[in-house]
């Protein structure tokens, strides 16, 4: 890779040695799989993608939260280096390793709350929200689900039945899954005007009673601030309501912290800004600086309460995948990653807030931390407007500026930079942004 650290565009985008691997992709990948960016990468480091035409991008998107540390951040490749010449695979099932061990550890610190905690590994974020409701649903003896408007969960079937939007995730894949309930959440722009974050909860009690009954609950699984559903953040209460509701009537609050866990909102994990403490919390993206891992973590009694054997998988917990979150929590400690995303916030929100007081089209600016997103909306309503979503994406991207699109109706530009990201390159890439978003006006 180039050592210049900034972008630097050599042809139009996508370059004709991308436009030959796409000729060959659609020859050979189902069409099935989308890229948002249809850019292929040869090379990445910290917030820079170089594309196989030699065009550097600047990455605010983090592989979807993943590369919170960088595309190959040193200590997590040297570690990842290290662990695959020892060995790559065991099966903790079969012969177990220390490593695995050591994240669990590690996690029990990390992750809320002062109770005695216990950890499973897996490989992906729909496999964590999956294991969480077998753990919450064993633990009690119920079988109900509670998920919530605009929530994401992923594709296997479960997590289908969890997810809310139709279109892709859904839509032609059913029968899904029974017994999963889907409540009202608290949706500040789109709610009543003045609505508060216990009356959005009460409203989630009060369809979750009606339609459910509190005592057939096993488990509510929420998001601390929705990732695919648009960088929804609640209105303040609103969590610690659900903690007092659900601690009540016996129902295990899941915080699923897939998108929103180590750092990225400047808190390690985003219910810290709640001051909620969850029964079970589930991780992936971001937790191994890019390799596959994920995690539930939460209270022994509930991780107990499952018969030996009832979880595991063939991967889970993969050695090198340990080694390289491992190398992570070293970093987030070290270089004080959650200090560092805020200082992101700062900087970027400065921009935005600017941009929304004089563009009408966007509707708003919200997110904690390095997770920062735009509403768009049809001037003077609240009508949602993906094709300026779209535009905006576009016009960044033609100018080498990778963004992700989100939200139930597709309106919304979310920003998840790397937060190895220097301020030169944040600057670089909010002025090619600031000016796709002037050119909506
Ligand atoms: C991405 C995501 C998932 C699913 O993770 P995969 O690794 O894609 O299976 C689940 N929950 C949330 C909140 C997510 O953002």
């Amino acid at each position: 890779m180039t050592n210049q650290p900034h972008r630097s565009l050599l042809t139009d985008l996508p370059g004709p040695r991308s436009l030959e691997l796409a000729a060959r992709r659609s020859a050979s990948v189902t069409a099935a799989v989308g890229s948002s960016v249809p850019v292929y990468a040869a090379d990445a480091r910290g917030a820079l993608v170089e594309d196989v035409d030699g065009n550097v991008l600047i990455d605010l998107g983090a592989g979807i939260a993943v590369t919170t540390l960088g595309a190959a951040h040193p200590d997590v490749v040297a570690a990842v280096t290290e662990q695959a010449a020892r060995f790559t695979h065991t099966c903790f099932m079969v012969t177990p390793y220390e490593g695995y061990v050591e994240v669990a550890e590690r996690l029990a610190d990390l992750v809320p709350g002062d109770h005695e905690k216990r950890t499973v590994l897996l490989s992906t974020g729909a496999e964590a929200v999956e294991n969480a409701v077998k753990i919450a649903r064993r633990a009690t003896g119920r079988q109900g689900v509670l998920v919530l408007d605009h929530g994401y969960s992923g594709r296997t079937n479960l997590t289908m039945a969890m997810t809310a939007k139709a279109m892709p995730y859904k839509t032609g894949f059913g029968p899904f899954s029974p017994e999963v309930y889907r409540v009202p959440t608290s949706y500040p722009l789109r709610d009543p005007e003045g609505m508060t974050g216990e009356q959005a909860a009460a409203r989630l009690v009060e369809a979750a009673e009606r339609q459910v009954g509190a005592d057939q609950v096993a488990a509510l699984v929420a998001e601390p601030i929705q990732g695919e559903g648009g960088f929804v953040v609640p209105a303040p209460g609103f969590w610690a309501a659900l903690r007092e509701w659900t601690a009540e009537h016996g129902i295990v609050l899941v915080a699923d912290e897939v998108q929103t866990g180590f750092a990225r909102t400047g808190a390690m994990f985003a219910v810290e800004h709640e001051g909620v403490v969850p029964d079970l919390v589930t991780m992936a993206k971001g937790i191994a600086g890019g390799m596959p891992l994920a995690a539930v973590t939460g209270r022994a009694d509930l991780m107990d309460a499952v018969h030996p054997g009832g979880l595991g998988g063939t991967f889970g917990g993969n050695p090198v995948a340990c080694a390289a979150a491992l190398a992570s929590f070293e970093v987030f400690a070290r270089d004080d990653m959650p200090a560092r995303a805020r200082a992101v916030e700062t900087r970027v929100r400065a921009r935005l807030e600017a941009v929304a007081a004089r563009v009408p089209a966007v509707a708003q600016v919200r997110g904690r931390g390095a997770m920062l997103a735009l509403e768009l909306v049809r001037p003077g309503t609240l009508d949602p407007d993906k094709a300026a979503a779209a535009q905006v994406a576009a016009t960044c991207l033609a100018n080498g500026v990778i963004t992700l699109t989100a939200g139930s109706w597709g309106n919304i530009i979310r920003l998840l930079p790397p937060l190895v990201i220097t301020d030169d390159q944040l600057d670089e890439a909010l002025d090619v942004l600031v000016s796709a978003l002037d050119q909506l006006s």
